[in-house]
Protein backbone atom coordinates (compact mmCIF):
# COMPACT_ATOMS: atom_id res chain seq x y z
CA UNK A 1 0.00 0.00 0.00
CA UNK A 2 1.09 3.35 -0.36
CA UNK A 3 0.23 6.79 0.47
CA UNK A 4 1.20 10.25 -1.77
CA UNK A 5 1.63 13.37 0.42
CA UNK A 6 0.57 17.02 -0.90
CA UNK A 7 -1.06 20.22 0.14
CA UNK A 8 -3.99 19.43 -2.51
CA UNK A 9 -4.95 22.91 -2.31
CA UNK A 10 -6.86 21.78 -4.12
CA UNK A 11 -6.69 18.47 -5.65
CA UNK A 12 -6.64 18.05 -9.75
CA UNK A 13 -6.26 15.50 -12.12
CA UNK A 14 -2.67 15.45 -12.29
CA UNK A 15 -3.01 14.13 -8.60
CA UNK A 16 -5.51 11.72 -9.54
CA UNK A 17 -4.27 10.05 -12.87
CA UNK A 18 -0.96 9.83 -11.33
CA UNK A 19 -2.32 8.08 -8.42
CA UNK A 20 -4.16 5.82 -10.49
CA UNK A 21 -1.10 5.08 -12.67
CA UNK A 22 1.11 4.39 -9.79
CA UNK A 23 -1.46 1.82 -8.63
CA UNK A 24 -1.49 0.07 -11.42
CA UNK A 25 2.17 0.19 -12.36
CA UNK A 26 3.39 -1.02 -9.00
CA UNK A 27 0.78 -3.20 -8.35
CA UNK A 28 -0.85 -1.23 -5.13
CA UNK A 29 -3.44 -2.84 -3.01
CA UNK A 30 -4.54 0.65 -2.17
CA UNK A 31 -2.92 4.44 -2.22
CA UNK A 32 -4.27 6.96 0.00
CA UNK A 33 -3.81 10.49 -0.90
CA UNK A 34 -2.09 12.08 2.07
CA UNK A 35 -3.32 16.36 2.45
CA UNK A 36 -0.78 18.02 5.11
CA UNK A 37 -2.54 19.79 7.95
CA UNK A 38 0.62 22.11 8.38
CA UNK A 39 3.26 22.20 5.78
CA UNK A 40 6.41 22.57 7.12
CA UNK A 41 8.03 24.35 3.81
CA UNK A 42 5.39 26.75 2.69
CA UNK A 43 2.96 29.29 3.92
CA UNK A 44 -0.48 28.16 4.77
CA UNK A 45 -2.85 27.36 2.08
CA UNK A 46 -5.63 29.50 1.41
CA UNK A 47 -8.34 27.01 2.83
CA UNK A 48 -8.42 24.97 6.07
CA UNK A 49 -7.18 21.29 6.19
CA UNK A 50 -10.45 20.18 6.76
CA UNK A 51 -11.67 21.59 3.48
CA UNK A 52 -8.33 20.16 1.69
CA UNK A 53 -9.51 16.67 2.93
CA UNK A 54 -13.23 17.05 2.15
CA UNK A 55 -12.12 18.05 -1.66
CA UNK A 56 -9.97 15.31 -1.65
CA UNK A 57 -12.65 12.73 0.07
CA UNK A 58 -14.75 13.83 -2.82
CA UNK A 59 -12.02 13.09 -5.39
CA UNK A 60 -11.58 9.74 -4.81
CA UNK A 61 -15.02 8.75 -3.87
CA UNK A 62 -15.66 6.34 -6.18
CA UNK A 63 -12.38 4.85 -6.65
CA UNK A 64 -11.99 1.85 -4.60
CA UNK A 65 -8.19 1.86 -4.91
CA UNK A 66 -7.31 5.49 -4.23
CA UNK A 67 -8.53 6.58 -0.54
CA UNK A 68 -7.77 9.88 1.92
CA UNK A 69 -5.20 9.62 4.87
CA UNK A 70 -6.35 12.41 7.10
CA UNK A 71 -3.88 11.34 9.59
CA UNK A 72 -2.22 14.64 9.94
CA UNK A 73 -4.54 16.90 10.80
CA UNK A 74 -5.02 14.81 14.37
CA UNK A 75 -1.79 15.43 14.82
CA UNK A 76 -0.89 18.89 16.46
CA UNK A 77 2.16 21.26 14.92
CA UNK A 78 4.09 20.80 11.89
CA UNK A 79 3.18 18.26 9.56
CA UNK A 80 6.06 16.07 9.25
CA UNK A 81 6.15 12.88 6.54
CA UNK A 82 8.74 11.01 8.63
CA UNK A 83 6.32 11.07 11.74
CA UNK A 84 3.25 9.83 9.10
CA UNK A 85 5.88 6.96 7.37
CA UNK A 86 6.15 5.86 11.83
CA UNK A 87 3.05 6.22 12.25
CA UNK A 88 2.04 3.94 8.85
CA UNK A 89 4.97 1.07 9.55
CA UNK A 90 3.66 0.80 13.24
CA UNK A 91 0.10 0.24 11.79
CA UNK A 92 1.10 -2.57 9.23
CA UNK A 93 3.71 -4.26 10.47
CA UNK A 94 7.34 -4.71 9.69
CA UNK A 95 6.61 -7.01 7.20
CA UNK A 96 4.30 -5.16 4.53
CA UNK A 97 5.62 -3.27 2.07
CA UNK A 98 4.72 0.35 2.17
CA UNK A 99 5.75 3.77 -0.52
CA UNK A 100 5.21 7.00 -0.60
CA UNK A 101 4.93 9.10 -3.45
CA UNK A 102 6.56 12.29 -4.92
CA UNK A 103 6.68 13.95 -7.77
CA UNK A 104 9.46 15.30 -9.04
CA UNK A 105 9.54 19.28 -7.74
CA UNK A 106 8.57 17.15 -4.18
CA UNK A 107 12.36 15.25 -4.68
CA UNK A 108 14.43 18.64 -5.47
CA UNK A 109 13.35 20.40 -2.19
CA UNK A 110 13.90 16.92 -0.05
CA UNK A 111 16.84 17.99 2.03
CA UNK A 112 15.17 20.69 3.23
CA UNK A 113 12.78 17.78 4.67
CA UNK A 114 12.79 16.83 8.66
CA UNK A 115 15.13 13.74 8.94
CA UNK A 116 14.68 12.90 5.03
CA UNK A 117 17.50 10.34 4.94
CA UNK A 118 15.30 8.20 7.56
CA UNK A 119 12.61 8.02 5.29
CA UNK A 120 13.58 4.76 3.41
CA UNK A 121 13.89 3.30 6.70
CA UNK A 122 10.03 3.15 7.00
CA UNK A 123 9.11 3.11 3.36
CA UNK A 124 10.06 2.67 0.04
CA UNK A 125 9.97 6.37 -2.14
CA UNK A 126 8.12 6.44 -5.74
CA UNK A 127 9.06 9.10 -7.55
CA UNK A 128 6.83 10.25 -10.47
CA UNK A 129 7.66 12.27 -13.29
CA UNK A 130 6.31 15.75 -13.70
CA UNK A 131 5.68 18.33 -16.59
CA UNK A 132 8.59 21.37 -16.11
CA UNK A 133 10.54 19.52 -13.89
CA UNK A 134 13.39 16.65 -13.85
CA UNK A 135 16.01 15.43 -11.38
CA UNK A 136 19.08 16.48 -10.40
CA UNK A 137 22.21 15.02 -12.31
CA UNK A 138 24.47 15.68 -10.03
CA UNK A 139 24.67 16.61 -5.79
CA UNK A 140 23.57 14.98 -2.74
CA UNK A 141 19.98 14.39 -4.16
CA UNK A 142 21.45 12.85 -7.61
CA UNK A 143 23.79 10.60 -5.44
CA UNK A 144 20.83 9.45 -3.13
CA UNK A 145 18.52 8.92 -6.12
CA UNK A 146 21.49 6.58 -7.44
CA UNK A 147 22.57 4.83 -4.21
CA UNK A 148 18.70 3.39 -3.31
CA UNK A 149 17.65 3.34 -6.87
CA UNK A 150 15.26 0.03 -7.48
CA UNK A 151 13.51 -1.53 -9.97
CA UNK A 152 9.85 -0.66 -9.56
CA UNK A 153 7.34 -3.28 -8.75
CA UNK A 154 10.13 -6.16 -8.01
CA UNK A 155 11.50 -3.60 -5.07
CA UNK A 156 8.33 -3.23 -3.33
CA UNK A 157 8.10 -7.20 -3.74
CA UNK A 158 11.80 -7.50 -2.29
CA UNK A 159 11.81 -5.72 0.84
CA UNK A 160 9.06 -3.46 3.14
CA UNK A 161 10.98 -0.52 2.58
CA UNK A 162 14.18 0.79 1.34
CA UNK A 163 14.07 1.87 -2.06
CA UNK A 164 13.44 4.63 -4.84
CA UNK A 165 11.40 3.65 -7.43
CA UNK A 166 11.10 6.45 -10.50
CA UNK A 167 8.09 6.20 -12.77
CA UNK A 168 7.27 8.05 -15.95
CA UNK A 169 3.95 8.43 -16.11
CA UNK A 170 1.25 10.21 -18.56
CA UNK A 171 2.46 13.93 -18.21
CA UNK A 172 -0.26 16.36 -17.22
CA UNK A 173 1.08 19.85 -16.52
CA UNK A 174 -1.93 20.66 -13.95
CA UNK A 175 -0.81 22.30 -10.57
CA UNK A 176 -3.02 23.63 -7.99
CA UNK A 177 -1.13 27.30 -8.43
CA UNK A 178 -3.02 27.62 -11.85
CA UNK A 179 -6.24 26.48 -10.92
CA UNK A 180 -6.13 29.01 -8.08
CA UNK A 181 -4.39 31.29 -10.36
CA UNK A 182 -8.10 30.47 -12.63
CA UNK A 183 -10.15 31.17 -10.02
CA UNK A 184 -8.92 34.35 -8.63
CA UNK A 185 -9.48 35.92 -12.14
CA UNK A 186 -12.82 34.03 -12.76
CA UNK A 187 -12.14 31.86 -15.11
CA UNK A 188 -13.17 27.85 -15.15
CA UNK A 189 -10.68 25.45 -13.89
CA UNK A 190 -13.76 22.57 -15.27
CA UNK A 191 -11.89 19.68 -17.02
CA UNK A 192 -8.25 20.09 -15.14
CA UNK A 193 -10.56 18.62 -12.00
CA UNK A 194 -13.50 16.66 -11.00
CA UNK A 195 -16.94 18.78 -10.63
CA UNK A 196 -17.68 17.32 -7.43
CA UNK A 197 -14.67 19.18 -6.27
CA UNK A 198 -14.82 22.04 -8.21
CA UNK A 199 -18.76 22.62 -6.87
CA UNK A 200 -17.30 21.84 -3.64
CA UNK A 201 -15.41 24.95 -4.63
CA UNK A 202 -18.00 27.06 -5.72
CA UNK A 203 -20.55 25.99 -2.98
CA UNK A 204 -18.10 27.35 -0.16
CA UNK A 205 -16.98 30.07 -2.43
CA UNK A 206 -12.85 29.01 -1.78
CA UNK A 207 -9.73 30.85 -3.95
CA UNK A 208 -11.95 34.08 -4.55
CA UNK A 209 -9.84 37.30 -4.97
P1 LIG B 1 1.01 23.89 -5.98
O1 LIG B 1 0.86 24.34 -7.39
O2 LIG B 1 0.14 24.63 -5.00
O3 LIG B 1 2.45 23.81 -5.54
P2 LIG B 1 0.73 21.12 -6.77
O4 LIG B 1 -0.13 21.10 -7.98
O5 LIG B 1 2.20 20.97 -6.94
O6 LIG B 1 0.43 22.41 -5.90
P3 LIG B 1 0.71 19.50 -4.39
O7 LIG B 1 -0.47 19.21 -3.56
O8 LIG B 1 1.73 20.41 -3.86
O9 LIG B 1 0.16 20.02 -5.81
O10 LIG B 1 1.38 18.15 -4.88
C1 LIG B 1 1.29 16.94 -4.19
C2 LIG B 1 2.21 15.95 -4.87
O11 LIG B 1 1.72 15.68 -6.19
C3 LIG B 1 3.64 16.45 -5.04
O12 LIG B 1 4.52 15.37 -4.79
C4 LIG B 1 3.68 16.87 -6.50
O13 LIG B 1 4.96 16.72 -7.04
C5 LIG B 1 2.71 15.92 -7.15
N1 LIG B 1 2.03 16.48 -8.31
C6 LIG B 1 1.26 17.58 -8.35
N2 LIG B 1 0.79 17.80 -9.58
C7 LIG B 1 1.26 16.83 -10.37
C8 LIG B 1 1.14 16.52 -11.78
N3 LIG B 1 0.44 17.29 -12.60
N4 LIG B 1 1.79 15.42 -12.23
C9 LIG B 1 2.52 14.65 -11.40
N5 LIG B 1 2.69 14.89 -10.06
C10 LIG B 1 2.07 15.96 -9.56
Amino acid sequence: MGVFGGTYNPVHFGHLRSALEVVEKLDLQHLSLMPCAQPPLREAPDCTAEQRVAMVELAVADEPRLGCDARELRRAGKSYTIDSLMELRAEHGDQRSLCMVMGCDAVLDIPRWHRWQELLDWAHIVVIARPGWALPQQGEVAQWLERFRGDGARALRAAPAGSIIIEQLRPLPISSTEIRQLLVTGRSPRYLMPQSVLEFIEQHQLYRP
